[in-house]
């Protein structure tokens, strides 16, 4: 018997999925029983790392809310259909809404999920292609599209993304990111912890600058309260002292980085004091940092949520590049280089470099970049009558609800649909609006491989993870219930529709064809095979300059000087010139927990036990001057709306600035997340306000938002 039981129980490895740093698990199991998970030690880019996050994934298989089979909604309440009539409702109501209305009538949204489901990847844009339609949002618009607006301006492709090489590096200035708590973002970084050990033991520092005393101001080196906001005027005021001190050591990117004098003589001009006084850090506090960056061998900028989600967002990702450019830290070991990852979507004929401005929303004329709108326009090409309004909506894994720009609002938008279908293994504050939800299997019933962040991490390998578990009878893959729908809708469209290979056939063709692939001849000859026989994952080794070859623009340069930025630098200073003191206003900004991440994870119940972490953190200061105890329940205005919340007083806050977390808001009715609902917060989005954007990419603005708090 005994004997029986220990042949039963087996060891899986496999990559976590629920968040970018992609750590590998060790994952012990009998029958469908999952006994642990842990860090694999063998992994070469976690080494053993994992955190609290990870046990979800057992949880989430587990959870009785996960829905297992399609539902759809009826006078009577949610009811089972079958997936054929599921599939088949979907494609025809789709159909009708766009031959009445025309094809931008239907929207899709993929929400963050997607990205890290390589099924989602390959087939999710296929579900409503024969619409081609042009309202197109995701999850990018709310937290990244700054990123990929430099990289295809400054370099030519929306995924040459610079990564701050933190292994090897001697200084590494943070703007705006807590990687203590999210082991990296646009910058896979599993094990910071342990990584920024080794790098403060071989004599590195790192400086953070960030409106909150977060988890990683606690380990670094230096932290820097910095206005919401106002990280532009800090960064600026780098590259003033660079520029005027003459610093700048571009080096060998000398010799194809156009453009670099035209943004230092305007740069020059700016007054330093005045950047000083409006990001809230000394004349000569910057001056310090830009010498020790600027004299450091090997130094690294990198910026996240911060800097991302705010009014400045591109403009700040320029300048953290132009830093790593003019100091001559780009593609330098130890710098910011490019990634060659095993499925190279950059160098690929697949590949996509990006376009912007080729359409615009209908409502507000925002544009488009790389196909998709930003989100925060969904809602009003939702509610405003006239040709075009959007009246049927196709999601993927998202909850826009609660993680886009003024949710509330658009939860109001959605319950005006003619028609909404979403795939989703959730019944959630945005899937409840649906009338059929089709949810997929679990993450550990499919196989896995990431195709986006090993685009970001900060050295290159891969893996591949086998389903731990088989796929349950009657049960479809996301990329099938994407391939089902098109292939219907495209029969009610009277289009061809050319299936596609499932998405492992692809990746294998991609891995053969890669960098490090058997088509190429390379010595790691790699193969889906090969992975298949190194379920560890394999290492490609550091991350090595590739420049110029790797630039995507036709000429082989870096544009430091895009007319784009050079104009929104020139508004930034028109701004400043002109800006009122910002006295007394409070500022909310975001913030990330080691527990949290999307929305979902709220119904993990040992995620959520324990303190409650949804609470508005203020500076005692604030709290005592508008006579409010710590702990009372506050009411938080923004010219989007209000919430009422708790309220706990924290020194780590730089005074003037409140922070929530987002995610929260598990209070609306028709939801089925039974532990989320136990501990509802507050939604982050009920604040965040869908007319205050970056105006040049039109992402959404999370940070710097001003609102006032009172008692409730
Ligand atoms: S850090 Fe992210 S990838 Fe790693 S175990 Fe946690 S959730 Fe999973």
């Amino acid at each position: 018997m005994q004997g029986e039981t220990a042949a039963a129980t087996r060891t899986h490895y496999r990559a976590c999925n629920l968040c970018e740093a992609i750590c590998g698990l060790e994952v012990r199991v009998r029958g469908q029983e999952i006994l642990s998970i842990r860090g694999d030690a063998a992994d070469p880019l976690s080494r053993g790392h994992i955190c609290p996050k990870a046990v979800a994934l057992k949880d989430i298989h587990e959870d009785p809310d996960r829905l297992r089979a399609p539902l759809r909604r009826t006078k009577g309440g949610w009811q089972p259909i079958g997936w054929d009539d599921a599939l088949d409702l979907a494609a025809a109501r789709f159909a009708l809404v766009a031959r009445a209305h025309g094809a931008n009538a239907v929207a899709a949204y993929y929400g963050n999920p997607n990205v890290h489901n390589y099924g989602s990847m390959t087939h999710g844009p296929r579900a409503l292609a024969a619409l081609k339609s042009r309202m197109r949002f995701s999850a990018t618009s709310v937290d990244q599209l700054p990123h990929h607006q430099v990289g295809y301006w400054m370099f030519g492709h929306q995924l040459l993304v610079p990564i701050a090489d933190i292994d090897r590096t001697d200084y590494l200035l943070v703007l705006g990111a807590n990687p203590m708590a999210s082991n990296g973002s646009m910058m896979t970084v599993p094990d910071f912890r342990n990584r920024l050990k080794a790098m403060q033991a071989r004599g590195g520092r790192m400086v953070l600058l960030d409106p909150r005393r977060s988890e990683t101001a606690e380990v670094a080196d230096a932290h820097h309260f910095i206005r919401p906001g106002t990280d532009a005027a800090f960064l600026l005021g780098l590259l003033h002292t660079i520029f005027t001190e003459n610093l700048a050591r571009p080096g060998r990117l000398s010799g194809f980085a156009d453009g670099l004098e035209t943004v230092a003589a305007q740069v020059r001009a700016l007054d330093p004091a005045a950047l000083a006084a409006h990001c809230g850090i000394g004349v000569d506090t910057i001056g310090a940092i830009a010498r020790a960056f600027a004299g450091s061998p090997r130094a690294a900028a990198y910026g996240r949520m911060g800097v991302s989600v705010q009014r400045w967002g591109t403009l700040c990702h320029w300048l953290i590049q132009l830093l790593n450019v003019a100091t001559g830290n780009l593609d330098r070991a130890g710098g910011a280089l490019f990634t060659r990852p095993a499925v190279d979507t950059i160098d690929s004929p697949a590949s996509r470099p990006g376009h912007f401005g080729a359409w615009k929303t209908r409502v507000r004329g925002l544009p488009e970049f790389g196909g998709e709108l930003p989100v925060a326009a969904l809602a009003e090409e939702i509610l405003t009558p006239g040709p075009g309004q959007v009246r049927a909506l196709f999601t993927a894994a998202g909850n826009p609800v609660l993680s886009t720009p003024n949710g509330a609002q658009l939860d109001r938008a959605l319950a005006s649909l003619e028609f909404m279908a979403s795939v989703d293994i959730y019944l959630n504050e945005t899937t409840r609006h649906a009338e059929l939800i089709l949810p997929p299997t679990s993450p550990l019933e499919h196989d896995h491989y990431d195709l986006v962040f090993h685009v970001f991490a900060v050295r290159n390998t891969a893996r591949y993870s086998e389903p731990l578990f088989d796929k349950p009878a009657g049960a479809l893959h996301d990329w099938e219930i994407f391939q089902g729908l098109g292939a219907r809708l495209a029969d009610r469209m009277g289009v061809a529709y050319q299936p596609y290979p499932a998405p492992d056939r692809i990746l294998d063709a991609g891995l053969r064809a890669g960098p490090y692939g058997a088509a190429r001849q390379h010595p790691q000859a790699l193969s889906l095979e090969a992975l298949r026989g190194q379920p560890h994952g394999v290492d490609l080794g550091a991350l090595e300059p590739s420049l110029p070859q790797r630039l995507a623009h036709a000429d082989k340069t870096i544009r430091c000087a895009p007319p784009e930025l050079l104009a929104e630098l020139a508004r930034f200073a028109a701004e400043l010139r002109a800006a009122a003191p910002d006295a007394g206003s409070l500022r909310l900004i975001g913030r990330r927990h080691l527990r949290s991440n999307n929305s979902w994870l709220h119904n993990s119940r040992r995620l959520v036990k324990g303190p409650p972490r949804h609470q508005l953190l203020m500076h005692p200061a604030d709290l005592a001057r508008r006579g409010i105890a710590d702990g009372a329940r506050v009411r938080v205005r923004s010219r989007a709306g209000e919430v009422v919340v708790e309220v706990a007083a924290s020194p780590a806050m730089m005074p003037g600035v409140a922070s929530l977390p987002h995610g929260w808001g598990h209070g609306r009715e028709g939801v089925r997340l039974g532990v989320a609902q136990a501990q509802p917060g507050a939604s982050f989005n009920d604040l965040s306000d869908e007319l205050l954007l970056d105006e040049l990419s039109g992402n959404a603005v999370l940070n710097g938002l001003p609102v006032t708090v009172e008692a409730a």
